[in-house]
């Protein structure tokens, strides 16, 4: 499933409409300190859902968007849309290709498009959940994250290669019926109470 473009607008450092195009094998991204290329992994993690501002470098989410410099005017709006080729269907989706698109304005509001279609952040977290990419996965290694692994918990590191096994899934599904379970006992519990009332 490889990603095959990356479009940016808006984001952090790239003002001007920006396309990457990632021929098959390895592509390496070099510059001079502070020119943007952590700026483009971020757009990645960032529009495959990442919740977290401080995770790129931020202090609130609003941050990513183009703040302005001396000779330019901030921008009100940041746009970032991955382009996966789903020849292989390695995505959970039955289209060729994929976009995912991911839009903030500066109130801080997120939208999300599949296809440019509008979806829920829970679509997209899906789309990629067991894929070995996402914004949790470890398709993305950035800088310190190697000795983080190395000096994780022990449960930590499980869930790591769980992820990588492609279990996950499972596990969040049985959480979410325990969790089902659980509301329905209690709910049983109180037809009980009720019923030792009326009696
Ligand atoms: P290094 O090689 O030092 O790791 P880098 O090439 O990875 O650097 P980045 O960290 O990706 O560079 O980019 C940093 C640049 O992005 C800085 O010049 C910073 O001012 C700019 N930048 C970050 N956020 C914004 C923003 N919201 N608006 C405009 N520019 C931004």
């Amino acid at each position: 499933m490889p990603l095959s473009s990356l479009k940016i607008v808006g984001f952090k450092s790239f003002a001007d409409p920006t396309t990457l195009n990632f021929a098959p094998g390895v592509t390496g991204i070099v510059g001079p300190n502070g020119s943007g290329k952590s700026n483009i992994t971020e757009a990645v993690r960032w529009a495959m859902g990442e919740q977290s501002a401080k995770g790129l470098r931020g202090e609130r989410m609003p941050d990513v968007i183009f703040a302005g410099t001396q000779l330019r005017p901030p921008l009100n709006l940041a746009e970032v849309t991955l382009i996966f080729d789903n020849r292989g269907r390695a995505l959970k989706n039955d289209a060729d290709t994929l976009e995912i698109t991911r839009k903030i304005f500066r109130d801080g509001e997120s939208e999300f498009y599949i296809n440019k279609k509008a979806c829920r952040l829970k679509d997209i977290a899906s789309l990629f959940m067991d894929s070995g990419i996402g914004k949790e996965s470890f398709s993305i290694i950035s800088q310190g994250k190697v000795e983080a692994i190395f000096n994780s918990r022990a449960e930590d590191r499980r869930s790591i290669i769980e992820e990588t096994a492609g279990v996950h899934q499972y596990k969040v599904q049985k959480d979410t019926a325990l969790q089902k379970l659980q509301h329905t006992s209690d709910n049983l519990d109180r037809v009980a109470d009720i019923v030792t009332e009326i009696e």
